[in-house]
C-alpha cells in the first residue's frame, strides 16, 4: 500500500498513530541535526521530520539526499509538532519518519512549484503538468469539476438525459470554419468537426429523447482571438415540446442552482431585455448591469446647434461617469486618446464636467450654453460631479465604442466586482444580420432558429426586421449562453435555406437528412448551448478561460507542450490521399 492517509488530511486526533504518506518533495529544511521535509499531494502538505536523536544516520542521509519534486514514500508516526503552523490544516502534526524510499527522483522544475512562481506564461504551458502541481491550477481544475458535477445533479433532477453525439460528422453551420479531418477509407472524403452538436441534438428531439443534455467538446476553426480555444466544451442541450418561456425557465434555475451551490447566492427572477433594448441603453448585446452608465441619446438635445460634427451624425450618445469631473485636462485627453485608439475606433470624443456647483464646463462650450448641458446631463443622468462622454457617428460603430469605454471606465473605478453576479437574458435577437462585404443575410444564430410567430412574412420584404426566436444568457458582461426555439417543418426550413443563400440542391446535399427528419413527425423543439469553460472561470471570479482548462491551446491555437499542430510523414499522406501545396 502506497499511502494510509493523504498529505491533507493529519491532525492532532491522529497523534502516535503509524501511518504511510506518498508525495512530492516540495520542501527540504537542513538544520544539521534535524531535517524536515515538506511532502505534498493534491489533498496539501505534511511536514516529515528526521532528527539525530531519534532517527538512524542512514536515514537521516537519505532524507538530505532528495531534492525537490522527488517522489517519496514515507512511513512513521504521527507527533505533535514543536511550533505548529497555524496556516495549513495539518499544522499541527508532523511524521517522524522510520522508513523511507525515493518512488521516483525529479529533474530540477523549470520553475518553482508554488503559488506565487517564477515560472513565465510559456515555460508553465510548457511544462502544464508541473503547472497543474501548483494550487492555482490545481484548484481551478478542482472548481471545474463541482460546477460540471452541480450541472449534471441539476439537469438529472430535471430528466434530462446525457447522451454522446459523433465527433467524426459533416460540417454544422455555427458561423466558423471546420476543422476537417480527412478519411483513410474514403478517399478524397472528409469528416468535420462539429461546432457543436446542433444537428444531432435536434435529430434526438426527433428520436423522442425530449430533454437531453451533454457536457461535450465543440471545435472552430476561427482566427484566434485573446481567450479563445479553437476546442472548447459546451454544456449543451435540447428539449421537445416547449416554448421558449420553458426554455428560460429550466436554465435560469440551472444558473441559480449553480450561483446557490457555489457562491451560496441567489439572484431573483433575471431580468429580461430584448436585443434591441440591450443595444441602446448598453450599446452592447451582452451587457454588464453590475453598474449603471446607460446610454443617453442626445440626437434631440445636441443637434441642429452650430455644431457640425453633430448635426451631420447618425446618433449622439453619451455616458456619465461617476466621480470623473475631478479629471485634470491631462486625464482627459489620455481619455480621448484611449477612445482614439484603432481597436476602439472613435474619431473624437466631446466631455462635459458636472462641476459640485451645478454648473457645467464643456470640451465644446462654444456651441452649446449652460442650459444646453443640463439637458445633457438630464438624459444620461449625470450627478455633481460627474463626467459627461459623448461620442457620435455611425449608430451601430459609436455604440460599440461607447459601449468599450463604458467597460473601460467600470474597470478602472472598480465597479466590476468578481464576487457580485447579475444575470440577465437577452431577448428577440435578429434573425439576420447583414455581411457589410457581401451584401447579403447570414443566420445571426443558426439556420435552424424559427423566427417568432407571424415574422415570416417579413422575410421577403425586410429581412433586417425579422426577429427570431432566440435568446442569450448573459452574467456579467459575458454571453454565458444562447440558444433557440428551432424550426421543426420541413417547408420553413426549406424557405430559411433559400434566404440563406443556398440553392435547394445545395440544401438538400448539406441538410438533407434533417430536413428527412423532419418529415417524420419532428415535435416542437428548443435548446440552449452554455460556454462551460468561460461560465466556470466567471465562477471562479476570474475571466480567463485557459486558467481552467486542464491542457489548453495558446494564442497561435498551439499546443506548445505536444508541439501540436505538426506536419505528418509522407507515408500518412499517402494513405490518406491527400498532397500539400505549400511554396516554400
Ligand atoms: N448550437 C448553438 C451554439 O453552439 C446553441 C443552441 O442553439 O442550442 O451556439
Amino acid at each position: 500500500m502506497y499511502r494510509s492517509y493523504t498529505c491533507g488530511e493529519l491532525r492532532t486526533d491522529h497523534i502516535q498513530e503509524e501511518v504511510t504518506l506518498s508525495g512530492w518533495v516540495q520542501k527540504v529544511r537542513d538544520k544539521g541535526f534535524v531535517v524536515w521535509i515538506d511532502l505534498r499531494d493534491r489533498y496539501g502538505i505534511t511536514q516529515l521530520i528526521f532528527d539525530e536523536e531519534r532517527t538512524s544516520k542512514a536515514l537521516l542521509e537519505q532524507a538530505r539526499a532528495v531534492g525537490r519534486e522527488f517522489v517519496i514514500q514515507a512511513k512513521g508516526t504521527v507527533i505533535e509538532r514543536a511550533s505548529k503552523n497555524p496556516n495549513i490544516p495539518t499544522g499541527a502534526i508532523e511524521i517522524l519518519v522510520s522508513e523511507f524510499t525515493v518512488l521516483n527522483e525529479a529533474l530540477v522544475p523549470p520553475f518553482t512549484i508554488e503559488d506565487e512562481t517564477d515560472g513565465g506564461e510559456d515555460i508553465r504551458m510548457k511544462y502544464r503538468y508541473l503547472d497543474i502541481r501548483r494550487n492555482p491550477v490545481k484548484d481551478n481544475l478542482i472548481f471545474r469539476h463541482k460546477v460540471a458535477m452541480e450541472v449534471r445533479k441539476y439537469l438529472s433532477n430535471e430528466h434530462f438525459i446525457e447522451i454522446e453525439t459523433p465527433y467524426l460528422i459533416k460540417s454544422t453551420p455555427e458561423g466558423a470554419r471546420d476543422f476537417v479531418v480527412p478519411s483513410r477509407m474514403n478517399e478524397g472524403q472528409f469528416y468535420a468537426l462539429p461546432q457543436s452538436p446542433q444537428t444531432f441534438k435536434q435529430l434526438l428531439m426527433v428520436g423522442g429523447m425530449d430533454k437531453y443534455f451533454q457536457i461535450v467538446k465543440c471545435f472552430r476553426d476561427e482566427d484566434l482571438r485573446a481567450d479563445r480555444q479553437p476546442e472548447f466544451t459546451q454544456i449543451d442541450c435540447e428539449m421537445a415540446f416547449v416554448e421558449q418561456e420553458d426554455i428560460l425557465q429550466i436554465f435560469e434555475g440551472l444558473t441559480q442552482h449553480l450561483l446557490k451551490e457555489i457562491h451560496g447566492v441567489a439572484p431573483e427572477k433575471f431580468p429580461r431585455i430584448t436585443y434591441d433594448e440591450a443595444m441602446q441603453r448598453f450599446g452592447n448585446d451582452k451587457p454588464d448591469i453590475r453598474f449603471g452608465m446607460e446610454f443617453g441619446e442626445l440626437n434631440e438635445v445636441a443637434q441642429h446647434k452650430e455644431f457640425n460634427v453633430f448635426n451631420s451624425a447618425e446618433l449622439v450618445v453619451g455616458i456619465a461617469i461617476p466621480g470623473a469631473a475631478s479629471y485634470t485636462r491631462k486625464e482627459i485627453d489620455a481619455l480621448v486618446d484611449w477612445v482614439r485608439r484603432p481597436q476602439v475606433g472613435a474619431k473624437g470624443m466631446v466631455y462635459v464636467k458636472c462641476n459640485e456647483d451645478g454648473s457645467f464646463k464643456s470640451s465644446v462650450d462654444k456651441f452649446y450654453d449652460q442650459n444646453d448641458l443640463a439637458k445633457w446631463a438630464d438624459v444620461t443622468g449625470a450627478k455633481a460631479g460627474d463626467l459627461i462622454c459623448v461620442l457620435s457617428g455611425d449608430s451601430n460603430a459609436t455604440r460599440a465604442q461607447l459601449s468599450a469605454l463604458r467597460m473601460e471606465m467600470a474597470e478602472r473605478l472598480g465597479l466590476r466586482k468578481a464576487t457580485e453576479f447579475a444575470p440577465l437574458w437577452v431577448i428577440d435577437f435578429p434573425l439576420l444580420e447583414l455581411d457589410e462585404e457581401t451584401g447579403n443575410y447570414h443566420a445571426m444564430h443558426h439556420p435552424f432558429t424559427s423566427p417568432k410567430p407571424g415574422q415570416m412574412e417579413l422575410l421577403d420584404t425586410n429581412p433586417g426586421a425579422v426577429k427570431a426566436n432566440a435568446y442569450d444568457l448573459v452574467l456579467n458582461g459575458n454571453e454565458i449562453g444562447g440558444g433557440s426555439i428551432r424550426i421543426h417543418d420541413k417547408d420553413t426550413q426549406a424557405i430559411m435555406f433559400k434566404h440563406l443563400g443556398f440553392t435547394p440542391e445545395e440544401a438538400k446535399a448539406q441538410f438533407g437528412f434533417l430536413m428527412d427528419a423532419f418529415q417524420y413527425g419532428a415535435p416542437p423543439h428548443g435548446g440552449i448551448a452554455f460556454g462551460l469553460d468561460r461560465l466556470v472561470a466567471i465562477l471562479g471570479g476570474q475571466e480567463t478561460i485557459r486558467d481552467f482548462i486542464a491542457f489548453p491551446k495558446n494564442n497561435s491555437g498551439r499546443d506548445v507542450m505536444i508541439d501540436a499542430p505538426a506536419s505528418v510523414d509522407e507515408d500518412q499522406l499517402k494513405e490518406l490521399h491527400l498532397k500539400l501545396d505549400i511554396p516554400s
